[in-house]
């Protein structure tokens, strides 16, 4: 086999002590692959081993944030070969649920803890679309900064799946606007995550990456190790409250559903594929 040019799925880009890491497969709104995982999980290492790093942005290139995970892009990559950054081993040639269970605690909730655990602060700047595995990178950032036109939306309940991997949403907002969330799959405008806190400032589209510049170089002028206790101190307060022992539980059942979605479509997902969700999308969009 040939050795292929690796596609350039994420940029780095380091400018005033500020790490510029950015999605940049815009074509396909930013949607997750592996292999996009593994380059971001590249460059959040640079920006950390960098001494004269202080803040990581993550924002996505393009009109949207991100669409989530890659389900249907002609890049989709979940039978390839991938770096593993915890001690799970490979599941590739592993059957049952085993293998998409090994998958996802390395590739979806190991990486996503991993990069919660950052000790740098870290700066979502969110436009457009932020849908499931969206969120999962939205929220292990420290600060949300979005555009007027974000929108907020874990959709996966048409998958038969409760919630993505990531299981946040209840840390993240009230517990009835969670179960919102959920259950009837709606877009969460900018606005209306603003107002339960889950989004710390909003910008009008033209103006988010220059007010993140300005937010970015406000937190930088801080030092390096203050900087990384005060995002422990958070971190601990979190898992006291019990999310990382949430998040365990949920991971199971989300796999519980993968298996019995298997067993009975055929299908992780229930038979939705890219272009269902696009359409279910639409047509709740349509109906308001
Ligand atoms: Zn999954």
């Amino acid at each position: 086999m040939s050795e292929e040019a690796q596609p350039e799925f994420v940029t780095y880009n380091v400018v005033d002590g500020v790490a510029w890491v950015m999605l940049n497969r815009p074509q396909y709104g930013n949607a997750q692959n592996y292999r996009l995982l593994g380059q971001l999980d590249d460059a959040f290492k640079r920006a950390v081993e960098d001494d004269g790093v202080k803040v990581i942005v993550l924002g996505g290139e393009g009109k949207h944030f991100s669409a989530g995970h890659d389900i249907g892009t002609p890049d989709k990559d979940s039978h390839m070969p991938r770096t593993r950054t915890s001690m799970w081993w490979d599941h590739l040639n592993k059957g049952g649920a085993e293998r998409q269970y090994v998958l996802e605690q390395d590739g979806y909730l190991g990486l996503c803890r991993r990069w919660a655990d950052i000790p740098k602060p870290m700066i979502a700047m969110v436009q457009g679309a932020c849908i499931a595995g969206g969120l999962m990178l939205a929220w292990v950032c420290d600060l949300i900064i979005a555009s007027e036109d974000a929108f907020f939306q874990d959709p996966v309940q048409r998958m038969a799946q409760p919630g993505v991997e990531y299981f946040a949403h209840a840390f993240e907002l009230p517990t009835r606007v969670a179960r919102e969330l959920l259950l009837l799959g709606r877009r969460m405008p900018a606005q209306r995550a603003y107002n339960f806190g889950m989004v710390n400032e909003i910008f009008p589209r033209e103006t988010l990456r220059e007010e993140v510049t300005k937010i970015a170089a406000e937190i930088a002028q801080h030092e390096r190790f203050g900087l990384a206790l005060t995002k422990q101190a958070f971190n601990f307060v979190e898992d006291a409250r019990g999310k990382r022992q949430v998040m365990d539980s949920v991971f199971h059942m989300h796999h519980l559903a993968h298996a019995h979605n298997q067993l009975m479509t055929g299908n992780l997902v229930g038979g939705l594929d890219a272009k269902a969700m696009a359409s279910a999308n639409k047509k709740q969009a349509g109906e308001g």
